[in-house]
């Protein structure tokens, strides 16, 4: 059997058990890395060659997608990661970075319950961090923070440890202002700042492919002075090869981003407005792969060969060919044609993607980006608010 079929099988087995399933977007000012970031968590799950990664391959922009027949504008990718012994599934929806993309933004942040958010070193918290930030902090979505492109600080802008340190601090507490102030007023969300201390920040290079966290540095017995000094001996294979970014990223992601289980219930009642003691609430909250199939569709995508591909959060019952399912906002139902995943950019039909999953499915006609589409009438989600211009805070 082929390698790709392989983790297919395994995606397949994972998503059947949501307390391994992480649903996260990548998020960040346009140009602080994002996509070669995306790519690098890719390669590190054995997605796209090592080489490959960087090259900014797998997600791409929109005209090199459409000459490989990708057609994708926020891709999904699913891919698979050892934690603690443990596999894990992480579905990942790349956000675009340009303002003009910001209800593709909000749309992905429907999906997911994790959002790492990339800050440019060298730039630091830019006005597209606060708009992703609240995008994010507004769904409900967790966010963690990966600090990049600190090679420049190193090798370019040759920065001694005193002022890398005073950077990089800076940033950590430009983006805490940032989401203290949006989540004040939230008396759903506990403390959701970030910190080097428990792990939920990441520093590193996406483009020399290698991170370092507290949790790494633990791991791996490499303190910040020996990284530095590698860098500036540019030994970056060797750096990769020791505390490669794709190992910190993604542990970050299994360790401290919800799951769909411990997200659901804090989610819904923010997102959905329907009668909170029905059994399709409870079934939404507990991620009840048995309950009635309730899908909320992000992102609708042309596939050459399927044509419209609809994708989207499944937040209960299972999805399957052959269903009949209705669609917000129209009449009469629409019959599921094939059910699938995206796996590095390109969909792989399966049997079923139960809830808390990510699923890509054809055959939903009426559907658009926003369309609650369910087993039975309910109300629909709340229609997602578009956030583009940043909104200046209170100092
Ligand atoms: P996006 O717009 O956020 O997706 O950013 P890209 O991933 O396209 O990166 C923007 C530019 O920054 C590209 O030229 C990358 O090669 C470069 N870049 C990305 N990550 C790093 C990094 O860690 N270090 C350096 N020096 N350059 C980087």
């Amino acid at each position: 059997m082929g390698r790709r079929k392989k983790i297919v099988q395994e995606c397949e087995r994972l998503m059947d058990n949501p307390e391994n399933i992480r649903n996260i977007a990548i998020a960040a000012h346009v140009d602080h890395g994002k996509t070669t970031l995306s790519d690098n968590l890719l390669a590190g799950a054995g997605m796209i060659s090592d080489e490959t990664a960087g090259e900014q391959l797998a997600m791409d922009t929109e005209e090199d997608e459409q000459e490989r027949g990708i057609t994708i504008d926020a891709a999904n990718v699913s891919m698979t990661h050892k934690y603690e012994d443990t596999n894990h599934l992480i579905n990942l929806i790349d956000t675009p970075g340009h303002v003009d993309f910001g209800g593709d933004v909000t749309r992905a942040m429907r999906a997911v319950d994790g959002a790492l958010v990339v800050v440019d070193a060298v730039e630091g918290a830019m006005p597209q961090t606060e708009t992703v930030l609240r995008q994010a902090l507004r769904e409900g979505v967790k966010p963690t923070l990966f600090i990049n492109k600190v090679d420049r600080l190193i090798s370019e802008l040759q920065e001694g440890p005193e002022e890398m340190q005073e950077r990089l601090l800076s940033v950590i507490h430009d983006v805490n202002e940032l989401i203290r102030g949006m989540t004040e007023e939230m008396d759903d969300i506990d403390d959701w700042t970030v910190s080097v201390e428990d792990g939920t920040v990441g520093f590193g290079s996406a483009l020399y492919k290698w991170g370092v966290s507290m949790p790494s540095m633990q791991r791996t017995g490499m303190d910040f002075g020996e990284i530095m000094e590698l860098e500036r001996a540019d030994k970056r294979q060797e750096l990769h090869d020791r505390t490669p970014l794709s190992d910190v990223v993604l542990d970050m992601v299994c360790e401290h981003f919800p799951n769909p289980v411990d997200a659901q219930p804090r989610r819904i009642p923010r997102i959905w407005r329907g009668d909170d003691e029905s059994d399709l609430a409870e079934s939404m909250r507990l991620v009840d792969e048995d309950g009635d199939v309730v899908l909320m569709v992000t992102d609708i995508a042309m596939d050459p060969h399927a044509g419209e591909v609809a994708s989207g959060r499944v937040f209960s019952g299972t999805l399957e060919k052959g269903q009949e399912l209705y669609v917000s906002g129209t009449a009469g139902k629409n019959r599921v044609q094939s059910v699938g995943v995206y796996m590095g950019g390109e969909r792989e039909e399966v049997d079923h993607v139960p809830a808390g999953n990510i699923a890509a499915v054809t055959g939903l006609r009426d559907a658009i980006a926003g369309s609650t589409v369910s087993g039975v009438e309910m109300t629909p989600f709340e229609s997602i608010e578009h956030i583009s211009e940043p909104v200046i805070t209170k100092s």
